[in-house]
């Protein structure tokens, strides 16, 4: 394997059995009352040096991941959203050697043009303006500032550029965030600002670099940002696995809607998966597949309402790659949510994600 940028004390790379440390390190670092400056120094340096270093680098590697410093937006104390996955996660999968910094590359900041294509010009002015009215900022759930906005394009341009990666022979490309799809044309909700898949899906259906695309939506929440936005957009096939009884309370209908009562276990979320999944891609014959790989589907979500087990939901991550893989079918995959009791079980399983497309593309 390439070299490791994080190591073991010893000089020795940690191997896949650290992990679990490195996830009780991150459990201790979370149960203090707030984190000290001087540690959020230290993970936003190290960021900025395995992203130097893959930028220097001529290392070709079969995983290429969207990542940049930005993705993580500074948040009040006890806000309800766990915004250091951004930094963990990659962080987790550096120390355990799933990838190197090779992997990784920056995305830019999407240009205005692209954003109009899916979004509507008076939501753009709001959203540039920092004119949002109460009630819609309230509706997205984060504190509106600049530096939001300016988040939001580098992670829409990460999941577009991923797209173009797996288009052009990468196979498949992960953004370590993205997956907004509570956002609509004209406003935002449910911690989305702009629809990275949307923005996405529209760029390349207009530039003709694609002729039709699916969506595999498999966050717990019903994708309704996106389904309002491709209602009417035949080149576009939106598949929503949800929790029925779960937020949003209105659910815009998906192209194909699959909800599942609260409590539902590995067995019936996995056979229902693997009768849908492999027929629906046979049918549309897309060019490319956005996967939104949300871990919101587990027991220990707070928001959850599913009972679908890691292991349950890693062979969910591996079974969408593997069919996709078997058809030749390019995949980007965007984050999407995860709100488990403890910080480390949501990095485990958005890094079985990333496990799971180097076991299948590796
Ligand atoms: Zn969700």
């Amino acid at each position: 394997m390439g070299h490791f940028y994080f190591s073991a004390p010893g000089g020795r790379p940690f191997s896949a059995s650290g992990c679990k440390r490195i996830i009780l390190k991150f459990k201790e670092e979370q149960s203090g009352s707030k984190p000290g400056s001087a540690q959020l120094f230290s993970v936003i340096a190290n960021l900025i040096r395995f992203l130097a270093v893959a930028l220097i680098s001529n290392n070709t590697t079969a995983l290429r991941i969207a990542f940049s410093p930005i993705y993580r937006y500074e948040l009040p104390p006890k806000h309800r959203f766990p915004m250091d996955k951004y930094t963990l996660l990659p962080e987790q999968l550096l120390y355990e050697g799933t990838i190197t910094a090779a992997n990784f590359f920056s995305p830019r900041s999407l240009p205005e043009a692209d954003i109009l294509k899916t979004h509507t010009a008076a939501y753009w002015h709001k959203l540039k303006t920092n004119t949002l009215s109460a009630k819609e900022a309230r509706a997205i759930g984060f504190p509106m500032r600049p530096a939001l906005i300016a988040r939001g394009r580098v992670i829409a341009q990460g999941t577009l550029d991923c797209a173009r990666i797996a288009l052009n022979g990468g196979g498949v490309a992960l953004n370590i965030a993205g997956g907004t799809h509570h956002s609509f044309a004209d406003r935002g909700e449910g911690f989305c600002v702009f629809n990275d898949i949307a923005i996405a899906a529209n760029v390349l259906l207009d530039t003709g670099e694609v002729g039709k695309v699916v969506v595999i939506d498999l966050d717990v929440h019903q994708g309704n940002g996106t389904a309002h936005i491709f209602a009417d957009e035949p080149r576009v096939f939106t598949l929503s696995f949800h929790g029925a009884r779960n937020y949003p309370n209105r659910k815009p209908p998906s192209d194909l809607d699959v909800g599942f009562p609260d409590g539902t276990t590995d067995a019936h979320y996995l056979q229902t998966l693997y009768d849908t999944l492999p027929d629906l891609l046979d049918r549309e014959r897309p060019d490319l597949v956005f996967y939104l790989s949300g871990v919101d589907i587990l027991a220990s979500d707070k928001l959850g309402r599913l009972a679908v087990s890691l292991a349950g939901c890693r062979e969910r991550d591996r079974f969408v790659f593997q069919t996709c893989f078997d058809r030749n079918l390019p995949v980007a995959v965007s984050m999407g949510g995860g709100y488990a009791e403890r910080l480390a079980t949501i990095i485990e399983a958005h890094a079985n994600t990333y496990r799971m497309a180097d076991k299948v593309y590796g």
